[in-house]
């Protein structure tokens, strides 16, 4: 494509109109702190949330940080069960983000409903794509694309060294899909599908139908549950054993905020509930 020398704006594509207003005006960024402010605000005189920072890092000068939080729930019966819940590792998808919010703010109102859980709580896993509303990083990678491949990105090393860490029993990530009808859920291990993710989509239902669909995004799909074969998406740690339940509960986009919001906070209670149930029932699943 031939570019011509504009004298007042130096290079400009001739195939484009030239107007006096082809200086780039900076797009305004969303802002992190005031998506988190609920969470900081909790963490601060709540025993039961504890926000963790310091998983730092820097894009071009600019300090970024990873948010971390911890939410303790009552004790139960035995040993914490440790879940890893992942939001916005597509910048353009803040309707998870805004799910954890709302999802932690359930939880400090009604804490029984996390009893015997240690949610480690990542809301905002991209925080460059979520500032831009893109889906890839500032970087211009995909970070879902990243994991397990001996990724340079500072965000996938630092949810890489947190997944090895803290050997969840199960992690949840959270995506919104602008090509579904419904909600749906994706997950690796078949098993689960009846005990979790059905019961978590009959709660989401509520408020958004799901997908019925027989294939979802080009891939079979059952009653609203798709198998997932994402390579390099966020996942739990390969040699991890027993293997974590892995499930990505994906809501459509088009619907309003607050019924995105509610599906996905009613799915992970559910999840919450029948996790609980599932391993008192099979231990050495
Ligand atoms: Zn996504």
């Amino acid at each position: 494509m031939q570019n011509i020398l504009d004298p007042l704006h130096g290079e400009v594509n001739a195939s484009q109109p030239r107007t006096h207003s082809s200086v780039p005006i900076p797009r305004a960024r969303r802002s992190i702190s005031d998506l988190l402010a609920p969470l900081e605000k909790i963490a601060a005189s709540s025993p039961n949330l504890v926000a963790n920072h310091g998983a730092h890092f820097e894009v071009s000068g600019e300090a970024y940080e990873v948010p971390r939080y911890l939410f303790v729930g009552p004790k139960g019966g035995g040993t914490p069960i440790r879940l890893g819940l992942f939001a916005a590792i597509h910048g353009d998808e803040p309707e998870g983000a805004h799910a954890l919010v709302q999802f932690v703010k359930l939880l400090e109102a009604r804490p029984e409903l996390a009893v015997g859980y240690c949610l480690s709580i990542y809301p905002v896993c991209n925080p460059t794509g979520f500032e831009d509303n893109s889906r890839h990083a500032r970087s211009g990678r995909d970070l879902n694309r990243e994991f397990w491949k001996n990724s340079a990105q500072p965000e996938v090393r630092i949810l890489q060294a947190e997944l090895v860490s803290h050997s969840f029993d199960g992690i949840i990530s959270l995506h919104s899909h602008g090509g579904s009808e419904g909600f749906y859920g994706v997950v690796r291990s078949l098993t689960l599908t009846k005990h979790l993710v059905g019961p978590a989509l009959k709660a989401a239902e509520i408020f958004l139908p799901r997908d019925e669909h027989d294939f979802i995004e080009g891939v079979p799909a059952r009653d609203g549950v798709v198998h997932d074969s994402t390579d390099g998406g966020l996942s739990t740690p390969p040699k991890a054993h027993p293997r974590p339940f892995e499930i990505t509960l994906e809501t459509p986009k088009a619907p309003p905020a607050y019924l995105k919001e509610f599906a996905l906070a009613m799915a992970l209670r559910s999840i919450l509930v029948e996790y609980r149930k599932f391993i008192a029932y099979a231990p050495n699943l």
